[in-house]
């Protein structure tokens, strides 16, 4: 080894000790006489200092930029009480340097390595090998590590088999667009990257493995959002023989103890709530609120049924609702405030964001004048709104109420500072209806994966209202993001064929889809389920970031493509030729 030992692990008690260190210059100053180097290594830093004494290894020192990449032999001393750096993990000791080789020299990097700079994102990618040596983005990926370290001794402790399954398969239904690879030796024929390993952890089951799990790689191949990446990571898991509870203890204590370990928050509150899909919607107009803050919805349309008030009569009549947040003591929200509210519930589709200002015996509100004195006493009852406090209403259709409500909701959480980074709220929410309606298709499509398990009292229901029929799906939720979910799942062939003829497959189509699924059912499937629990947001959310980009070692720009590697490429004649492919000109498409 050219080093025995790391510059970050040097303490007081190393004193006196020789030692060899490798790595690079992270910082270097020169105080014309004493020449200061702090080394870097994956450990951390410590400080060489070269005196003139020794003039051959103090022009080396003399030489050296940031980046060389150093190999030192040297003593470790202890610093005077007034050079001590308590700033630093080994700020008690510097290294008296007997020996310094350059092991390579480097151009001056596009950007600084030692000090948090802000770089543009696109340039940090395209170096990305340099960011990485910015401690404070290898701590994220270290941290990562360390995680999946901890899941991996979780489940193997529990009698989890880690195993690999295939990344070139055919297409699996998450519902995304697939990533296809041409086959060169069967040309006309294609490879799909899978979306999930769903169909195959299914088939491990029926295998007879009982308990697997595997961190896996995803492809999703949908155009790209913030935070939504082409490729991401997450933690497959499937059990057999359980049920939705014994799915969801395991998750949450494995996610409790991730959260205690390394997450800087403390949870919100165990065992992690349980939510019906219904009563998310009608309290908080979403299927993951962030439950860090409060301002639940409630509904007002009790005291209004009879409102000559034309926007509120109008809504009820026409078959919609009315909703209202009470904001405690924002009576008096500036004007600019509410109009910014309002632009934010007209973008969810309302007409206009009502308000009622509780400020002593006045009212601030340009609606009040419609409304009667028992109508309004009918909201401050139902709101429960005090003096002081304000209450914003929506009157629409369900789902315009439900989306502009909760724009202002969420909005209100961060303008009001509830979004407190120090509180993981975990909830469990169940209760999702199985199918939902496609118009555009006229059919009914998973709202999970078409192998959710339905409730087993709702059966009949297949046939008269399967809109109404509830899967036996569990999604867990973090500070409003959906972190990952699963279901039990289907696990008789009957059933099965039942849920797909209802999204509208025909039987030939149902067989080349989800054959190998529909027959290996025949063969004494387990009842069984499992989950699928991102890794990239856990981690964001464990340090508080909003940038995907920020835990994934070489992550694409949000534009899907890869600045480092320069991918996506374009490919040569003969590589397609092989593959039996040839590109349409079309500038419009822009090949
Ligand atoms: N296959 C699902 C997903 O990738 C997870 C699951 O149901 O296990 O989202």
């Amino acid at each position: 080894m050219l080093k025995d030992t790391n510059c970050g692990e040097l303490r007081l008690a190393d004193a006196g000790r020789t030692v060899r260190l490798a790595g690079w210059v992270h910082r270097r100053r020169d105080h014309g006489g004493l020449i200061f180097i702090d080394l870097r290594d994956s450990s951390g830093l410590v400080q060489l200092v070269f005196n003139p004494d020794n003039a051959a290894l103090h022009e080396v020192a003399h030489r050296v930029r940031t980046e060389w990449v150093l190999q030192v032999e040297g003593v470790v001393a202890a610093r005077d009480a007034a050079t001590v750096n308590p700033n630093m993990a080994t700020g008690e000791v510097e290294i008296i340097p007997g020996a310094c080789t350059v092991l390579n020299e480097a151009l001056t990097p596009p950007f600084y390595i030692n000090e948090p700079a802000d770089v543009d994102e696109q340039l940090r990618l395209k170096y990305r090998y340099l960011d990485l040596r910015r401690p404070e983005v290898s701590e994220v990926i270290k941290l990562r590590h360390e995680v999946v370290w901890y899941i991996r001794t979780f489940l193997v402790e529990r009698g989890f088999y880690e195993i690999e399954t295939p990344t070139l398969i055919k297409s699996t239904p998450e519902g995304a667009r697939d990533f296809l690879v041409p086959s060169r030796t069967k040309p006309g024929h294609f490879f799909a990257l899978p979306q999930s390993p769903q169909i195959l952890k299914q088939l491990l089951m029926y295998g007879g493995f009982e308990k697997y799990f595997q961190i896996a790689r995803c492809y999703r191949d949908e155009d790209t959002r913030a935070n939504r990446v082409a490729e991401h990571t997450q933690l497959d898991l499937e059990m057999s023989f359980v049920e939705e509870g014994d799915v969801m203890a395991l998750i949450e204590e494995l996610y409790t103890g991730i959260a205690r370990t390394f997450g800087k928050g403390k949870i919100a509150q165990t065992p992690f709530p349980r939510m019906d899909y219904e009563d998310c919607m009608d309290r908080y107009g979403i299927d993951r609120p962030d439950l860090r803050y409060g301002l639940e919805f409630v509904n007002i349309a009790a005291p209004l049924a009879g409102s000559g008030f034309q926007v509120f009569a109008g809504a009820l009549q026409g078959g919609g609702n009315i909703k209202a947040i009470r904001v405690p003591g924002k009576a008096d929200m500036t004007r600019r405030e509410i109009d910014e509210l309002t632009e934010i519930a007209k973008g969810g589709g309302a007409k206009g964001l009502a308000y009622i200002g509780f400020a002593g015996s006045e009212l601030r509100s340009p609606i009040a004048k419609f409304l009667t004195a028992d109508e309004i006493a009918g909201i401050r009852d139902l709101t429960g709104a005090a003096d002081g406090d304000m209450v914003f209403i929506v009157a629409d259709q369900p789902e315009v109420v439900a989306r502009s409500l909760h724009a202002v909701r969420d909005t209100l959480g961060d303008r009001l500072g509830l979004k407190d980074e120090n509180v993981l709220a975990f909830e469990w929410v169940e209760g999702f209806p199985l199918l939902e309606w496609r118009p555009d298709e006229e059919r009914w499509d998973a709202t999970h994966n078409p192998f959710s398990g339905f409730k087993e009292e709702h059966r009949g229901m297949l046939d008269t209202d399967p809109g109404k029929v509830v899967a036996r799906q569990y999604d867990l939720v973090l500070n409003g993001s959906e972190v990952g979910g699963g279901s039990v799942r289907i696990h008789t062939r009957a059933d099965q064929v039942k849920v797909l003829s209802l999204m509208g497959y025909t039987d030939e189509e149902m067989q080349d889809r989800f054959g190998v699924v529909l027959d290996a059912l025949e063969y004494g499937a387990p009842p069984e389920g499992g989950v699928g629990m991102g890794i990239d947001r856990l981690i964001m959310s464990l340090i508080g970031s909003e940038n995907i980009r920020d835990v994934i070692a070489f992550p694409k720009t949000s534009a899907g493509s890869d600045p480092l590697m320069g991918a996506p490429a374009p490919v040569d004649k003969a590589q397609l030729d092989e593959l039996g492919l040839r590109l349409i000109e079309d500038p419009a498409r822009g090949s």
